[in-house]
């Protein structure tokens, strides 16, 4: 998947993911890209989160809406993120050591943060001053 998540100068989210699903995939299937809640959320006066990796996990938990309202009850993007995927590997820990699973968020001032169930998970960055490339922590499976 490839998630975008964007504050435009007018403090205005946004959002948007592709996707290629997954490899030899049933015929027919939907991943989680796109349903929204699943793949992709953005509530404009909270915040967005994306996700990335097993479609079928990220629905079972509505893994991105989960991250947002995580950030409207207060938490930050890195945290909501952690928040989401350490719900998966509570409810799913066999499964979860054997998958990838990542979400990306951003919050309505600006803040950000990511966090998968695997290493292997890069997000960039960009704004006026800077464009970087970020790895963010992933779980100790
Ligand atoms: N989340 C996608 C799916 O399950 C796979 C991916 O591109 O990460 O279809």
């Amino acid at each position: 998947t490839i998630g975008i998540l964007a504050l435009d100068i007018a403090g205005n989210l946004s959002g948007a993911c592709t996707t290629s699903g997954m490899a030899f995939k049933m015929r027919g299937r939907v991943g989680d890209s796109p349903i929204i809640g699943a793949g992709l959320y953005v509530d404009n006066e909270v915040g967005g989160a994306t996700a990335t990796g097993v479609g079928e996990e990220v629905i079972r938990t509505v893994g991105s809406f989960l991250v947002v309202e995580l950030m409207r009850q207060g938490r930050s993007p890195q945290e909501a993120c952690r928040e989401a995927v350490e719900r998966l590997i509570k409810k799913k820990p066999d499964t979860a050591k054997n998958i990838q699973v990542g979400f990306l968020a951003l919050n309505k001032n600006g803040e950000y943060g990511a966090f998968s169930l695997q290493k292997g998970f890069s997000y960039a960055v960009c704004d006026e001053q800077k464009q970087d490339l970020l790895l963010p922590g992933a779980s100790v499976y």
